[in-house]
């Protein structure tokens, strides 16, 4: 039996896309014995009476199992690697740090058509070329289409047909194309692929220019900031930029890659959410002659695959992403940029609970490349960094451009003050004001919906879930009653289901219901909404944001996609409706959250001219913090918030992970928790430093039907944390109570 497996084990350790905590072993058949098998290539292997993909992680090992029992690789689907040696460390490291399935870290990582099996070449593609007229015409003469003109100028740069892709990533159309086509003066033609070769990008002369416009001068901060990043460009280096809205951090970040792009090196680029961000992607598309390719969640599968692939092979120069892309492959990446990178969606909610500012961190770290932090409200685990000189601190303290000064922040008590749909009716003259003046107005309100819930006066019944431990929304449009959290849906009652009584009322206000009443008030303005039921459908918000920039005065009713990263020039009043809800939190990031928010949303503020002005409705127009924030003094707002964190020994200065678990019965969620609990009794005397909240309820109990509970592990060393982590989750996957509830482990929590 030896002698099968002697020197060179034909055994390998192949990844699968299964949910459990280890690799399986595969002996390779006599024909593929003979061929290089490497590392990061896809097989075909039997799993469980099916055929399945997975990815060899290791050769040459020795078996697990009986070398009898072990079953055979079917067919090898790479030729070259898909993954190279830092993916593979990278998702070694996921799978370590998050405590998960490394079939589920291939998961994250591969999108679903290679996970299928689909080839991995960029295959046969649709390119361009010059016909011979085409080759000779003078762009000039070509009237009245600047874009045919261009798109003729940049397929005469080229010897080689140019494919589609690329075309549409430098901006032109297919109805470009196909006009040239009609004119006899370009055409179509179809081309393999090229596979993981340095083109483009990388492939490009030398003295050709990646600037397609010259950028703007810097100011003295600006330059500061390109200069010490530029210094750092071959090593690992992070920088926090802090910088208030509109201080030019974008300039910075693309002055930065220009130095990269000229070093042939690709960028990647992570954004809060790029439905809501067109103009920053538009600004990396004029500034550059390299592809700038976008990847985000309205992909299909193939244009995510391809996406994929133009990065991998080095023909895509800047990739700008949300929080997944964290995890695209590159062939020579050079920079890491996080543009707010406080941003809550760069966490990911459910599955591997990754953050992708950390993981773009590791893999700054193992590429050692820098990488660029940006945000006007950093995050405190970041401004902690920066402060113990981790990172290295570059500060921008002044609006750049038209905007020179910051907006006014009034706080305005609204104590004893009867609101209606939400506001105080006292602030309708200063609307009315700013309108007149030729000013937009924007209204920032963080709920969804016509209004909170629907009560009856009677007797004081109020619409409930009946799922979850929360009010169902009221909605107009369409109208219906709504539970934001399990998403059921039910009729608008005619009368109160409990008393009979004839009239039912909503309370409180959602944006629907402050849109209506803005309607009436101001019948001669334009009041658009911005919330997820208003911009769903594809499009809508560059209609939206059309309408916006053509700066006719109208009113902006929107939850908090209004304060990511817009652009509003027009905008001269804010108004926020209800900042408090920070204070009454029961998530100890709920303060730094509404700091973030309140300077974001005020960041939107007279962005050009004229003096930008922010109310802040409050019941607590005194508190400290506040008036921090209204003084445009958030550094010294985050310096208290790290001092309350310090002597709470919370993060920064801690780490958590939360084990949350549900079922329908809170008996076995509870039994499951004292399970764990009891699983690292030992770890706890052994680190005193660790300790263990809970079992307790989460937030809000009861959602969907199920019983939500959790149990709270901190240590202020990392490693007796992620030691007492290793020990729990092995035990609970021994544990027949495992099997009752559904549990996930969230290393880092965002959310309590
Ligand atoms: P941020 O990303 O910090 O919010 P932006 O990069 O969007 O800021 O810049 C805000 C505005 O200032 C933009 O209109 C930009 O064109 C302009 N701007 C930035 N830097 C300069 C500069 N050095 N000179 C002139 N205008 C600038
Ligand atoms: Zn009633
Ligand atoms: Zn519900």
């Amino acid at each position: 039996m030896t002698s099968l497996f002697d020197d060179d084990l034909p055994v390998v350790r192949v990844a699968l896309p299964v949910p459990l905590r280890r690799c399986f072993d595969y002996v390779l058949p006599p024909i593929l014995q003979r061929h290089y098998l490497p590392i990061g290539a896809r097989v075909l292997v039997p799993y469980r009476n099916q055929k399945m993909v997975g990815v060899v992680w290791q050769r040459n090992v020795e078996p697990d199992i009986a070398p009898e029992k072990l079953k055979m690789v079917q067919e090898l689907l790479d030729d070259t690697p898909l993954l190279d040696e830092h993916q593979i460390a990278l998702a070694n490291w996921v799978a370590r740090y998050y405590h998960a399935p490394i079939g589920e870290v291939l998961t994250l990582m591969l999108p679903t058509l290679l996970r299928q099996g689909v080839p991995a070449h960029l295959q046969e593609e649709v390119c361009w070329q010059l016909t011979k007229s085409g080759r000779q015409v003078d762009p000039s003469q070509i009237k009245n289409a600047t874009k045919q003109a261009a798109l003729i100028k940049e397929l005469q740069k080229h010897q080689q047909p140019v494919p589609a892709s690329i075309l549409r990533a430098l901006h032109f159309t297919l109805v470009q194309m196909t006009a040239l086509a009609d004119k006899g003066l370009a055409q179509k033609v179809l081309q393999p692929k090229r596979g993981a070769a340095k083109v483009d990008l990388l492939a490009r002369d030398s003295s050709e220019p990646v600037l397609a416009e010259v950028g703007l001068a810097l100011n003295s901060e600006q330059q500061q900031a390109v200069d010490a990043v530029k210094a750092c460009l071959d090593q690992h280096q992070t920088f926090l930029l802090e910088g208030v809205t509109g201080s030019g951090k974008t300039e910075v970040y693309l002055q930065i890659i220009a130095a990269v792009l000229k070093q042939k090196r690709q960028v990647l680029v992570l954004v809060p959410e790029i439905g809501l961000a067109p103009q920053t992607v538009d600004r990396f598309k004029h500034r550059f002659t390299v592809p700038v390719l976008t990847l985000h969640s309205s992909l299909n599968e193939k244009e995510r695959l391809d996406a994929w692939l133009l990065a991998q092979s080095g023909k895509a120069g800047i990739l700008i992403g949300t929080r997944s892309a964290v995890l695209t492959p590159f062939y020579d990446l050079g920079l890491i940029v996080i543009d707010e990178e406080h941003d809550a969606s760069y966490k990911q909610g459910d599955g591997i609970r990754y953050s992708a500012r950390d993981l773009a961190l590791v893999r700054g770290n193992m590429l050692n490349i820098p990488v660029v932090l940006g945000s006007a409200t950093p995050a405190l685990e970041t401004l902690h960094n920066a402060k113990t000189q981790r990172y290295k601190w570059l500060k921008l303290s002044e609006r750049a451009g038209k905007a020179v000064t910051l907006p006014e922040i009034y706080l305005h008590n609204v104590q004893h003050k009867k609101l209606r749909q939400g506001f105080d009716l006292g602030l309708l003259p200063v609307m009315r004001e700013h309108l007149e003046s030729g000013g937009q107005v924007l209204v920032f309100i963080n709920r969804r919906g016509f209004a909170p819930t629907l009560m009856c006066h009677e007797c004081g019944w109020m619409a409930e879930c009946q799922s979850c431990d929360a009010r169902m929304t009221l909605h107009r449009e369409p109208p219906k009653l709504h539970c934001h959290h399990c998403d059921a849906v039910q009729a608008i009652p005619r009368q109160c289901p409990k008393c009979f009584h004839p009239e039912l009322s909503p309370m409180g206000a959602g944006t629907e219901r402050t849109e209506e009443a803005l309607e009436q008030a101001f019948a001669d303005r334009p009041v658009y909404r911005v919330d997820r039921d208003s911009t769903s459908r594809k499009g809508s918000m560059e209609k939206l944001l059309t309408a916006v920039r053509s700066g006719q005065p109208c009113i902006l009713v929107g939850t908090q996609m209004l304060a990511k990263g817009h652009h509003f020039p027009a905008v001269s009043l804010v108004l926020i409706l209800d900042a408090d809800g920070g204070f009454y939190s029961s998530d100890f990031r709920g303060l730094e959250r509404m700091g973030q928010l309140v300077t974001q949303v005020a960041g939107r503020a007279g962005r050009e001219q004229r003096r930008g002005k922010v109310v802040v409705q409050t019941l607590h127009p005194e508190d400290p913090l506040l008036n921090l924030l209204a003084e445009h003094r958030y550094p010294e707002f985050s310096a208290q918030l790290l001092m309350q964190r310090e002597e709470g020994l919370l993060p920064p200065f801690s780490y958590m992970a939360l084990l949350r678990a549900e079922a329908p019965k809170t008996e076995d969620v509870s039994a499951f928790l004292n399970m764990a609990l009891n699983s690292i009794e030992s770890e706890l005397s052994a680190s005193p430093e660790l300790e263990i909240i809970g079992p307790m309820p989460a937030p809000m109990e009861r959602r969907f039907g199920r019983y939500h509970m959790q149990l709270w592990i901190q240590s202020s060393r990392r490693a007796s944390l992620h030691q007492a982590l290793e020990k729990l989750v092995w035990y609970i996957e021994q544990d027949k109570l495992s099997r009752k509830v559904r549990w996930s482990l969230d290393v880092d929590p965002q959310e309590m």
